[in-house]
């Protein structure tokens, strides 16, 4: 039995690991690099000759996770893609989505290129296409959470809920080779307790190797009750000044997210009624997923449902497919709530909100997701005298806020609490998925603390499993 790191080894992004074992190829993920230093790796040709593979098993619908499953379809994978039902209903909305914005960008930097006169590192043509998509999903195999999937003759997984988005999983995996029986999991994303939406992570009492991410293995999260209180406070103020409060968001899960404290909060009389936009074809497409698979969704969401108050149609919820519906919005007199995507304000809707908002000095823009560097979210959050925004300069004179509690991954101390279910040690544990000093700095106080073997393996590093 061997484990290869392929990606979210010493970085965030890019989650794949590949599994021989039981004589089966084994790939968990497929994710795309997203820091700006290792874009390129998208382009590179995948390390392991796709068409020897077996089997994907895919965590999670996130695109650091399955961006690059296309990919890996043109170049020769015909396997299956197991995934959750949900999983598998999120995953042609955001993975269309990739292809729209990939084919974007093949046209954007032809352009540029031509005007440059020069030419870039790849070609220029997408990383992917629709119909690279297209020829991805049928390979999708649909599993729910708990039931036990044999591989091969000594190989098995199980789905267990993440607690990190809709249908996310981590994957236990049983292995049976030279007669001896083996436990394995791997965290995917794991998610936080007592979070909106989703149920608490799952924990494993056993386990002989474990792969867990450690995205804030160094931070504390604020509290996730302060989120509501604060996300009142910057509507209140908006409405007392007669402007409007714009949120950019990411589509999946953020969205959602912010429609359950905001139901919450009209409901319960503590902002007065509104308009609130969900101005994303996306954001809403996937927002009907979530609808349909409610059963997923932890208890105090699905008792909301059945007692006729579902979190994402409240009084003046609008879900905005339509350019001219989108366009519709600008005519709106008094207070709004907008909310749109890109999350980091990089391309979408969200531009056109900006621009009529950011030099109003009765208007909220209200960040409630990292936002990277070089990104135009990153600019506004600094506050800069003035920002350009499609191609016009604006004197920023709103109110820059920011939530901080708003993550999907646990932190330090949900991680440390995922392991205490652990009843003794596995034979190694695997600290990957966060900045490299970050899992570098968490598996150290693990080994410190616990006395565990932990390693912090690099990207291409090998480990034979015994
Ligand atoms: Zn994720």
């Amino acid at each position: 039995m061997r484990l290869r790191f392929i990606g979210a080894a010493g970085q965030v992004t890019g989650s794949c690991y590949l599994l021989e074992a039981a004589g089966r190829k084994v790939l968990v993920d497929c994710g795309a690099f997203q820091e700006r230093p290792s874009l390129d790796r998208n382009w590179d040709p995948f390390p392991v000759d796709p068409a020897s593979i077996d089997v994907l098993l895919l965590t999670h619908a996130h695109v650091d996770h399955s961006g690059l499953l296309p990919k890996l379809v043109r170049e020769g994978y015909r396997g299956h893609i197991v995934a959750t039902t949900a999983t598998g209903d999120l995953l042609p909305i955001v993975l269309m989505d990739a292809a729209r914005i990939h084919e974007e960008d093949a046209a954007f930097k032809k352009k540029r290129h031509r005007k440059e006169g020069r030419r870039g590192p790849h070609p220029e043509i997408p990383l992917f296409t629709p119909d690279d998509v297209e020829r991805t999903l049928p390979l999708l195999e649909d599993t729910v959470y708990g039931r036990e999937i044999r591989l091969s003759d000594g190989l098995s997984v199980t789905f267990r809920d993440a607690g990190h988005i809709l249908g996310s999983a981590m994957l236990e995996l049983s292995v049976r080779e030279n007669g001896a029986a083996r436990r394995l999991v791997f965290s995917g994303d794991i998610g936080r307790w007592n979070k909106p939406l989703v149920r608490d992570p799952s924990v494993f009492r056993q386990a002989d190797y474990v792969v867990m991410e450690s995205t804030y293995g160094d931070r504390e999260h604020e509290d996730a009750k302060d989120v509501e209180t604060l996300l009142a406070e910057a509507v209140l103020a908006a409405v007392e000044a007669g402007g409007n409060v714009v949120i950019p968001t990411f589509a999946v899960e953020r969205a959602q997210e912010l429609m359950f404290h905001l139901s919450r909060l009209v409901r319960a009389g503590r902002i007065p009624h509104l308009l609130v936009f969900l101005d994303s074809p996306m954001a809403a497409d996937i927002t009907d997923v979530f609808a349909d698979h409610a059963a997923d969704l932890d208890e105090e969401t699905r008792r909301l449902f059945r007692e006729g108050r579902p979190p994402f149609a409240f009084p003046g919820l609008k879900l905005i497919r339509t350019i001219e519906e989108s366009k519709a919005i600008n005519a709106v007199r008094g207070t709004s709530v907008i909310m749109a995507g890109s999350g980091m304000c990089t391309g979408g809707r969200i531009k056109h909100h900006l621009a009529r908002n950011v030099s109003r000095p009765e208007s909220v823009i209200l960040f409630v997701g990292y936002q990277a560097r070089d990104t135009l979210g990153r600019t506004i959050l600094s506050r800069p005298p003035e920002v350009r925004i499609l191609g016009q300069s604006w004197p920023v004179r709103a109110r820059i806020a920011k939530i901080e509690g708003f993550s999907a991954h646990a932190d330090r101390r949900g991680l440390i609490r995922w392991l205490d279910a652990l009843e003794s040690s596995p034979r190694r544990l695997f600290v990957t998925h966060g900045d490299r000093e970050v899992s570098a700095t968490f598996a150290a106080n693990v080994a410190k603390d616990r006395g565990w073997p932990v390693t912090t393996p690099g990207p291409g590093d090998e480990w034979p499993l015994d």
